[in-house]
Protein backbone atom coordinates (compact mmCIF):
# COMPACT_ATOMS: atom_id res chain seq x y z
CA UNK A 1 0.00 0.00 0.00
CA UNK A 2 1.34 3.52 -0.92
CA UNK A 3 0.63 6.73 0.46
CA UNK A 4 1.38 10.15 -0.65
CA UNK A 5 3.72 12.18 1.88
CA UNK A 6 1.22 14.97 2.59
CA UNK A 7 4.49 17.39 2.68
CA UNK A 8 6.64 16.41 -0.45
CA UNK A 9 3.48 14.45 -2.18
CA UNK A 10 6.06 11.72 -3.18
CA UNK A 11 4.74 8.20 -2.59
CA UNK A 12 6.04 6.31 0.42
CA UNK A 13 5.14 2.98 1.04
CA UNK A 14 2.85 2.30 4.56
CA UNK A 15 4.62 0.25 6.40
CA UNK A 16 5.13 -0.29 10.14
CA UNK A 17 8.96 0.00 8.92
CA UNK A 18 8.00 3.51 8.47
CA UNK A 19 7.77 5.51 11.56
CA UNK A 20 7.24 9.01 9.97
CA UNK A 21 4.72 7.39 7.57
CA UNK A 22 2.53 8.91 6.48
CA UNK A 23 5.80 10.87 5.61
CA UNK A 24 8.34 10.22 3.59
CA UNK A 25 10.87 11.24 6.11
CA UNK A 26 11.54 12.72 9.49
CA UNK A 27 12.18 16.30 7.56
CA UNK A 28 8.65 16.13 6.27
CA UNK A 29 7.18 15.46 8.98
CA UNK A 30 9.00 18.31 11.03
CA UNK A 31 7.78 20.29 8.39
CA UNK A 32 4.13 19.61 8.63
CA UNK A 33 4.52 19.58 12.19
CA UNK A 34 6.25 23.49 12.15
CA UNK A 35 3.76 24.65 9.95
CA UNK A 36 1.02 23.25 12.47
CA UNK A 37 2.91 24.85 15.28
CA UNK A 38 3.63 28.21 13.33
CA UNK A 39 -0.40 28.61 12.45
CA UNK A 40 -1.33 27.97 16.15
CA UNK A 41 1.51 30.21 17.41
CA UNK A 42 2.42 27.60 19.67
CA UNK A 43 6.04 27.29 18.42
CA UNK A 44 7.26 26.88 22.12
CA UNK A 45 7.98 23.26 22.99
CA UNK A 46 5.67 23.26 26.11
CA UNK A 47 2.48 23.44 24.10
CA UNK A 48 3.00 20.45 22.10
CA UNK A 49 1.21 17.42 23.19
CA UNK A 50 3.84 14.97 23.14
CA UNK A 51 0.86 11.79 22.82
CA UNK A 52 0.16 13.69 19.76
CA UNK A 53 3.72 14.35 18.04
CA UNK A 54 6.12 11.87 19.48
CA UNK A 55 8.99 13.23 20.56
CA UNK A 56 9.92 16.67 18.41
CA UNK A 57 11.86 19.37 20.33
CA UNK A 58 11.71 22.77 19.06
CA UNK A 59 15.42 22.50 18.18
CA UNK A 60 14.65 20.17 15.63
CA UNK A 61 12.22 22.65 14.29
CA UNK A 62 14.48 25.83 14.01
CA UNK A 63 16.86 23.48 12.13
CA UNK A 64 14.82 22.12 9.61
CA UNK A 65 12.97 25.70 8.96
CA UNK A 66 16.56 27.34 8.53
CA UNK A 67 17.85 24.47 6.31
CA UNK A 68 14.45 25.13 3.92
CA UNK A 69 14.69 28.43 4.07
CA UNK A 70 18.20 28.46 2.86
CA UNK A 71 17.33 25.82 0.26
CA UNK A 72 14.50 28.41 -0.95
CA UNK A 73 17.25 31.42 -0.84
CA UNK A 74 19.83 29.68 -3.10
CA UNK A 75 17.28 28.50 -5.56
CA UNK A 76 17.20 30.55 -8.41
ZN1 LIG B 1 8.00 13.93 1.97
Amino acid sequence: MNVNCPTCKKEVVWSTDNEFRPFCSKRCKLIDLGEWASESNVIKGENLKPNLTGHIDEFDIEEMLGEQLNEQFFKE
